[in-house]
């Protein structure tokens, strides 16, 4: 009798697993070119993105971004792999000529700072705290002009460029900058070629921001902060034609949208 009934069990299980088609997963944010996407699955899941297993929080959230030129994203949900389109976006085009080609092409001990600032900025990015979730972010400053779109392909006297990394926030030289979710500074920097004094802010989960062209930084590598915490001042540092806060966003090395993140999409 006891036989029989695990028999029957058994049978049920593998009839279960054999028969039911793999579970959809579903995202609380749009699947967009250069967007940060939040879902939940089941926190025992084993999720995959493209090649990179993703953290799930105890209740099952997780993050991911989406290059800005990606055409669809793979997700593999306990060894099922499921393929998304990805709704695609008009980056801006921005032509400028006659620009001096130094300003174009670099000297070759700019490109080896340029290179030595880039292994930093990976490195702070190595690894991200999961004892913070980036549930949301908000606007680093408020009330300010957007004068660089993320997203926009420059083509300098005729050379095309790589999409502007981050948003340009136009606001006066001095003007505080918050932090935009609690998180863990993982770098400072006094002088990078491009970016000036510079900051980067973990936020968990493969969720880190970075501050450009600051005057002043007043936070410290290893420091904790909250949510609206002041960590510098605008200013005009490195590489800036006038003051503002370059702002960028990213999932581990992939760069998102800052303004898809902070505005609700319809
Ligand atoms: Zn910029």
């Amino acid at each position: 009798m006891r036989t029989h009934k695990v028999i029957t069990m058994c049978l049920l299980c593998i009839y279960i697993v054999i028969t039911f088609p793999a579970r959809a997963l579903e995202f609380a944010t749009p699947l967009q070119q250069g967007g940060l996407v939040y879902g939940r699955t089941q926190p025992t899941d084993t999720l995959i993105y493209e090649d990179t297993p993703l953290s799930l929080t105890r209740t099952g959230q997780f993050v991911f971004g989406i290059p800005q030129d990606a055409a669809d994203i793979t997700l593999t949900l306990n060894g099922a792999e499921q393929t998304f389109d990805v709704r695609p976006i008009q980056w801006r085009e921005e032509k400028v000529d006659g620009l001096p080609p130094e300003k174009v092409v670099l000297s070759p001990a700019d490109e080896r700072r340029v290179a030595r600032d880039n292994r930093l900025l990976r490195q702070a990015r190595a690894s991200s705290t999961r004892d913070l979730f980036p549930a949301q972010l908000a606007r680093p400053v408020a009330n300010a002009r957007i004068s660089g779109h993320f997203g926009s392909r420059r083509i300098l006297n005729g050379v095309r460029m790589s999409g502007h990394s981050g948003t340009d926030y136009a606001l006066p030289a001095g003007t505080p900058v918050a932090a935009p979710a609690n998180g863990i500074v993982v770098l400072t920097h006094p002088d990078m070629f491009y970016s000036g004094k510079t900051i980067v802010i973990d936020h968990g989960f493969g969720v880190f921001s970075s501050y450009s062209h600051l005057q002043d930084i007043s936070v410290h590598k290893g420091q904790a902060i909250k949510h609206g915490d002041i960590v510098g001042t605008i200013g005009m540092t490195g590489r800036a034609t006038g003051p503002h806060l370059h702002f960028t966003l990213l999932w581990n090395n992939v760069r998102v949208d800052p303004e898809s993140v902070f505005t609700p999409t319809p």
